[in-house]
């Protein structure tokens, strides 16, 4: 007998249709013998639509009570779950997360899970009760409710998954696991049978969005084995694990891309020290969290360009703290660019060889596209290229490094 918590996402819980599919999974899971706990994500859609309602009613929703409102979208799926199962003859009981005593901080829209209180979901499993409970949801100290983020289902499951020990998370959702790159892009993409914590941190971070980047944080740190699969059709999904010492690892694992960032540049600025710290230093007092920064040389000796990203929802905001430093420091002028696309590279097999980035760049060149700004680390290259091109070169790169082949049977 093994104790699972199983987590279902917005599609696989978008009409009682699928609530019922979803209702005889998991009693098929339970007739197994198995201890099931179920978490559930609002149906799809209703996060959002929520969400404007809020913004209907006051233009900057007051996070307190924007919590309050999105918390309702997995009470209406925990209730709808419950029936459907006990339509079907098995007992189940609903919480939401202040019930099951999911204790968080008090961050309202991305609060952090603190503390879970697992006694109450034990005594219903020893006496043979499927439970079910809300996703994205819990309480902080003063008792006000509070939400995990976009996509907090899946840090819900997994932090149920660690407090439980349980024996396995699975992660439901509409794709049938992990792929080297998001399927709906890329028709060629493959789905891997295993990925490391280390590499599903990068392409969450980089990107993917198919978990949520904290889930995999939580997971990697206490141990809870991970894995997605689909709730529509059979299969082993992807399992995320460790590295396992010793075992080749392909090259590339996955590609990752997003149009989150915005970049901005201030030009003409002396070349000389403290000039990073000044241009920056504003924007991190501001909270603005910076990604990538180019410095270039002084062509002339005297003065160069400076170059970052930040996150596209503070750019408005950059940009005008930078016209400011611009006119303190005396540079020339600054401009931004709001349509460009990061693309990553991820994979621990990338630690023990060189080349990769040339091959990435000659297979930008290509296909015409200009890279505008390149980072690298350990386990990833990301460069920054203009809006339209991400499909084409998410593509070129996906065919370029072979990645729709199995490393196995190449
Ligand atoms: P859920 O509602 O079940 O939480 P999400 O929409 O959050 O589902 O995540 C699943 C989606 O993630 C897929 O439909 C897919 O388009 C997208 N995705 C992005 N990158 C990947 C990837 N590398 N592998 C699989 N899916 C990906
Ligand atoms: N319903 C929430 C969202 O859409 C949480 C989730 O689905 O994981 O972000
Ligand atoms: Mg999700």
């Amino acid at each position: 007998m093994a104790l699972i918590v199983q987590k279902y996402g917005g599609t696989s819980v978008g009409s009682v249709e699928r609530i019922e599919h979803v209702a005889q999974k998991v009693i098929q899971y339970r007739n197994q013998g198995h201890e099931v706990v179920v978490v559930v994500s609002a149906m799809s859609g209703e996060t959002n639509r929520l969400i404007a309602l809020a913004k209907q009613a006051q233009s900057e929703p007051d996070p307190r009570e924007l919590d309050v409102l999105i918390a309702t979208g997995e009470q209406v799926t925990i209730a709808l779950l419950c029936m459907a199962i006990k339509q079907r003859g098995q007992d189940a009981r609903s919480y939401t997360g202040a019930q099951v005593r999911i204790l968080t901080d008090s961050a309202f829209n991305k609060a952090r899970i603190v503390k879970i209180d697992e006694e109450h979901m034990r005594a219903d499993l020893a006496a043979g009760r499927i439970v079910v409970v809300a996703g994205f949801q819990g309480m902080d100290e003063h008792r006000n409710i509070t939400t995990l983020g976009r996509g907090g289902s899946d840090t819900t499951a997994v932090a149920l998954a660690a407090a439980l020990k349980a024996d396995e998370c699975q992660i439901y959702t509409d794709v049938d696991g992990v792929y080297t790159t998001d399927p709906r892009v890329v028709p060629e993409a493959r789905r891997l049978e295993r990925i490391t914590f280390e590499e599903m941190l990068e392409m969450a971070s980089l990107g993917s969005k198919v978990l949520q980047i904290r889930s995999v944080e939580f997971a990697g740190k206490y141990n809870v084995p991970l894995r997605v699969l689909s709730s529509f059709q059979e299969g082993n999904g992807t399992l995320i694990t460790y590295e396992v010492e010793g075992m080749e690892e392909p090259l590339i694992s996955g590609i990752a891309f997003n149009q989150d960032e915005a970049k901005l540049t201030i030009q003409g600025v002396p070349d000389q020290p403290g000039v990073a710290y000044r241009i920056l230093g504003p924007i991190g007092e501001s909270n603005i969290e910076v990604d990538m920064i180019i410095q270039n040389v002084a062509a002339d000796g005297l003065t160069t360009d400076f170059t970052f990203t930040v996150h596209r929802n503070d750019y408005d905001k950059a940009l005008r703290l930078l016209q400011q430093v611009a006119e303190t420091l005396g540079a020339k002028s600054v401009s931004g660019d709001t349509k460009i696309a990061k693309i990553s590279l991820v994979g621990v097999g990338m630690r023990s060889h060189a080349g990769i980035a040339s091959t990435m760049f000659k297979t930008l060149a290509d296909e015409g596209i200009n890279i505008r700004m390149i980072s690298t680390s350990e386990i990833k290259i990301s460069v920054v290229v203009d809006e339209k091109y991400q499909e084409l070169a998410v593509r070129a790169l996906h065919s370029a490094f072979e990645l729709e082949k199995d490393p196995n049977n190449k």
